[in-house]
């Protein structure tokens, strides 16, 4: 594919160009931030032609008068998820865990297609061209559509595909993500506007030989590879549990350096993972408002920029930040910097609107054609009005202050002008390339389904529970019994004896959180911990597993013996603390008891008997509990009359009312 300007090159004569922009200050963003005062810049086909003194001697086909206004380099956004602007203002003030795998990962699985996509990134690049972005670094799903939308909007972007090592919304499995991929990249890695990119998601959500095939694959077709990189400490932390050494060495020692990698965050790195980002020629995305939304932390920006990596900002997606200006996320990563360092000195505006242009371009492993201002260079370049009340008035003294005002005190309202690739897409803060109102229409529309959906899912904790994954169980029943007894030793007695044949036992501590819900038809649903004991109580395991339990009534009992519901059952995928956070529950209730578990065969059935002793809440005494899976109401009754047999054996006294925190339950023989 050749550039749109190729077919004119041979009659267009020397010292001649397409657009003369003129009555400038034009801020050059290179190497020695060359700045032209009262001069201009020349745009010949795609290409910057001249900048400064040189462009002002070239005849122009069409010349136009800035007015005094500012020429810089277009905005690079390092790393943004384009298409979220979609899900903007769907969920938040909630912790990463609980925003991400309770509402963005669920509403995706959903709602996520081409067209999303295409709708959610057409209305990013709007959003982006409105406030002097040219260029931006994506990671998504269904990357060809963003890469279609974005190419149909003029804009340039490094789009990356995401591969997962779970199902996702366009591959059942990573090899599908892998093979849509290659095949993206692949078809349209020498188009003149985007530039295609494997983005294994994360290293904690990837797995050893996705990381190495996608660095592979971006090897291979020679285009960067972009991916999230030690974004909060609990990340760093099961890395190191799990690989026992940090993020940045581990994804080195997968082999993930072998490309040119753009790493978003890496906001929990030391010195010495600085530095191997450094020595693999990484650029990194710092994304403040993100982090600081999401209270990831704060990346080490300065230190970064000393040991000479290539450091962007992106202001990631809509959904986490909540909006796309660059203006503000360059003036906030400025200011943290000074803020956390307690040194008003660091990251000037200058290298602040270094980052967020030349530095973000080279961080994208694309500065050989975009992010400053420089003849051969693509025309990527926006005009910015200082002459608003908040910019005035201006002082010359100093080189530096028009960084300064352009930092501290712009907005990205006061972009009136953007050219991308030499072709204008705004002109006078008139948008050329997308309809604004239909947009605004079709997002409303698709809010209105999502909010829908999230709304039929919140009325049932059963729905929010399926929503957040796991295992569905099938709705199962079971007689149980459980009573208070003085001692254990009849118990044990009767398990030695030759009574009954015990099958396997066990032992452990179990740690359970009941929560409960002002709507009692919702059931209650319990967040159970077991540690395994060894014989002389070492923990030698743990397990954590949910249920949901549904209501118990009345007629379900068969004389003492109880028939439940258990309607869900799943091994918990996620900590106790998300689940607390995400259902939100009326009440909650702790308990913590020490249990001797065997599984008996007793007149050819095979019964659970858990023999416990209650930690917390403090309780004298045991409890014997014996139960059994049922199919039937017919079977329910006929293993009720054996557990009632069984329970006699075992000395419970039938009128004991069991009371302990974790059973409204009488057990009450008739
Ligand atoms: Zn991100």
């Amino acid at each position: 594919m050749g550039f749109a300007f190729s077919d004119y090159s041979d009659v267009v004569m020397p010292g001649r160009c397409d657009v003369l922009l003129t009555n400038a200050t034009v801020l050059t963003m290179d190497e020695q931030w060359t700045i032209h005062r009262n001069s201009g810049v020349a745009i010949r086909g795609d290409a910057i032609e001249a900048v400064g003194p040189p462009a002002l001697t070239l005849e122009a086909a069409e010349s136009i008068d800035c007015g005094g206004r500012v020429i810089m380099p277009g905005l690079v956004n390092a790393h943004t998820h384009a298409a979220m602007t979609l899900l903007r203002g769907l969920a938040d003030d909630l912790r990463l865990d609980v925003w991400l795998m309770g509402y963005m990962m669920p509403v995706e699985r959903e709602f996520v297609s081409a067209d999303f996509v295409r709708l959610g990134t057409s209305l990013a690049c709007a959003e982006m061209i409105r406030s002097g972005v040219t260029c931006f670094a994506d990671m998504y799903y269904f990357e060809e559509a963003v890469a279609q939308a974005t190419a149909d909007a003029g804009m340039r972007a490094l789009c990356g595909q995401t591969v997962l090592r779970f199902p996702a919304p366009d591959a059942a499995s990573y090899e599908d993500a892998l093979a849509r991929t290659r095949d993206f990249v692949s078809r349209w890695r020498s188009h003149p506007l985007i530039v295609p990119s494997p983005a294994p998601h994360a290293p904690y959500t990837c797995t050893p030989e996705i990381l190495r095939a996608c660095a592979e694959l971006a090897a291979e077709f020679d285009v960067p590879l972009h991916t999230h990189l030690s974004e909060t400490l609990l990340e760093v932390e099961q890395s190191r549990r799990l690989n026992g050494m940090p993020v940045i060495p581990w994804a080195k020692k997968q082999g993930l350096f072998g490309a040119k990698v753009l790493a978003a965050h890496c906001v929990h790195v030391d010195e010495g993972e600085i530095r191997a980002l450094k020595n693999a020629g990484a650029g990194i995305a710092h994304n403040p408002t993100s982090n600081l939304k999401l209270a990831a932390g704060v990346a080490p920006v300065a230190k970064m920029l000393e040991l000479g990596v290539n450091v962007g900002i992106g202001t990631d997606g809509a959904a986490s930040n909540n909006d796309l200006d660059m203006f503000e996320e360059t003036r906030l990563a400025a200011l943290l910097a000074k803020g956390t360092s307690g040194d008003p000195t660091t990251l000037p505006a200058r290298q602040a609107l270094t980052m967020a242009t030349r530095l973000g371009a080279a961080a994208l492993h694309i500065d050989r054609l975009t992010g400053s201002l420089q003849p051969g260079k693509r025309a990527d370049l926006i005009v910015v009005d200082v002459s608003a009340l908040h910019n005035v008035p201006s002082f010359h003294r100093d080189p530096n202050s028009v960084y300064a005002h352009i930092v501290y005190a712009a907005k990205s309202t006061d972009v009136s002008d953007v050219m991308c690739n030499g072709r204008w897409l705004m002109r006078d803060r008139r948008l050329l390339t997308l309809n604004e109102a239909e947009l605004r229409r079709e997002a409303q529309e698709c809010a209105r389904r999502i909010d829908a959906f999230l709304g039929s899912r919140e009325v049932s904790v059963l729905q929010k529970l399926v929503a957040v994954g796991g295992a569905i169980e099938q709705e199962s029943f079971e007689v149980q019994v459980k009573a208070r007894i003085p001692s254990a030793e009849q118990v044990q007695r009767v398990i030695d004896s030759d009574e009954l044949t015990v099958i396997r036992s066990s032992r452990y501590r179990q740690h359970d959180t009941y929560w409960s819900f002002d709507d009692l038809e919702q059931g209650r649903l319990r967040y159970r911990q077991d540690e395994f004991l060894d014989r002389s109580g070492q923990v030698t395991g743990e397990r954590s597993r949910l249920t949901l339990t549904g209501r118990t009534r009345e007629e379900d009992r068969f004389g003492s013996v109880l028939l439940s519901r258990s309607r869900y059952l799943a091994p918990a995928a996620h900590s106790q603390r998300f689940y607390r956070e995400y259902f939100r529950p009326a009440g909650e209730r702790v308990v913590e008891k020490e249990r001797l578990r065997w599984l008996v065969a007793y007149r050819g059935v095979e019964f659970y008997v858990h023999l416990d002793r209650l930690v917390s809440p403090p309780t004298p005494g045991y409890f014997v509990e014996v139960k059994s899976r049922t199919w039937s109401r017919r079977d329910a009754r006929d293993k009720a009359a054996v557990i009632s047999e069984l329970l006699a054996l075992f000395g419970a006294k039938p009128d004991d009312t069991i009371s302990d925190g974790y059973v409204e339950l009488t057990a009450k023989s008739q």
